[in-house]
């Protein structure tokens, strides 16, 4: 039997899969059945030991309620990878929860892993060589904002021009994207997890109050905004006060949130505003007229596209399931790679695929 045939059927039945490794969360799709796994981006480790407890749900859960040494870690801080070891584990993790089938075969799967914009070629050779040895047979890359655009079915390979803003967990990344490349972006280190220290900040300093940052998060979600509301919107919070040591319940308003939030939603949208003057003028004309697209869980923040809009006189939309797209976007790729070769990152390292 000729050896090309037995890799066309290997390629049909291997499970390749593409991750999304976010800061706060993890997904990942696999070819011909969509994504399957979407847990935190957290892994519970002993320090007095270095060995890794758990990773994804399991380790969120362990947050707080763990003896001082086992401490919770985000692999990727800021959406780069800080520890290559706890990258790999959690690779590894979600390459055998997502293919365990095929394992049997021994079928190694391809993978395509999502990347921040503006990565180091050191730091994209640590992402492809955890995922080898993680158990992937090939790993291609593919910048976070082409991912996200893709998911929303931007048309990336067309001479216009797409403006996306994925704000995460740990970064917020804004990019210009045009004929299936990026033209212009920046990344910066202002995303959800800010917003929320933003919260546990103001409770501290206006009341004494001290909360914790999944407190902090619900109350982000809950009543947070970044232009007023058509209706006023309250929320007790407890926590402990810092003078007398008791806990305390205390009411906030949408309004003391927006103020505590304002500083660092200035400078997300200072981020698109020289994004902006640095596109070039035929790809703004066409930006003009299709928008801003916000993606990442970060553009929920109730009333942050008004205020793009308002601020950059560019309407801005948030788009439908921005917390998927980056996943449904590599997960497209995957799908179609003969078709999407181009968006993916040429990287020195990166093999020429060989199935
Ligand atoms: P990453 O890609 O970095 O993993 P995600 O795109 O998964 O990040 O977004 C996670 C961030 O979105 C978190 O900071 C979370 O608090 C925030 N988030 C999720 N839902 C909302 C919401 N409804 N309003 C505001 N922020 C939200
Ligand atoms: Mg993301």
């Amino acid at each position: 039997m000729n050896n090309n045939f037995l890799k066309e059927i290997a390629k049909k039945i291997s499970s390749d899969i593409a991750i999304d490794l976010g800061t706060a969360n993890s997904l990942v799709y696999v070819r011909g059945r969509g994504i399957i796994i979407s847990e935190p981006s957290v892994v519970a480790i002993n320090q007095k030991t270095g060995q890794i407890l758990a990773i994804g749900e399991e380790a969120k859960r362990m947050v707080g309620r763990t003896p001082a040494y086992i401490v919770a870690t985000r692999p990727l801080v800021s959406g780069v990878v800080s520890d290559f070891d706890v990258t790999e584990q959690m690779l590894r993790y979600f390459i055998e929860k997502a293919c365990k089938k095929n394992f049997i075969f021994n079928l190694r799967p391809r993978l395509i892993v999502s990347i921040p914009v503006g990565v180091t070629e050191v730091e994209k050779k640590a992402v492809q060589d955890a995922g080898k040895s993680a158990g992937a047979r090939v790993v291609y890359l593919i910048e976070e904002p082409m991912a996200s655009a893709i998911g929303a079915r931007l048309p990336v390979q067309d001479a216009g021009g797409n403006f996306i803003v994925d704000i995460g967990g740990g970064t917020t990344e804004v990019a210009v994207i045009s004929l299936g490349g990026i033209v212009t972006a920046r990344s910066l280190r202002v995303a959800g997890d800010r917003l929320n220290e933003d919260i546990i900040k103001f409770a501290q300093d206006e009341y004494k109050l001290l909360i914790g940052e999944r407190t902090a998060e619900e109350i982000k979600i809950n009543i947070g905004s970044a232009y007023p509301l058509k209706e006023k919107m309250e929320m007790p919070i407890r926590g402990r006060n810092l003078v007398t040591g008791l806990p305390e319940e205390i009411t906030v308003t949408d309004k003391d949130i927006r103020k505590a939030l304002e500083r660092s939603v200035k400078e997300i949208i200072a981020a698109i505003k020289i994004t902006v003057e640095e596109t070039p003028p035929e790809l703004l004309a066409d930006i003009m007229s299709k928008g801003i697209h916000l993606m990442g869980g970060g553009s929920l923040l109730k009333g942050l596209n008004q205020l793009i809009t308002e601020e950059t006189k560019i309407e801005t939309k948030v788009s439908d399931d921005p917390l998927t797209a980056v996943a449904r976007g590599a997960g497209f790729v995957l799908e179609n790679i003969d078709e999407l070769q181009e968006v993916l990152v040429e990287s020195d390292n990166l093999e020429v695929p060989k199935q």
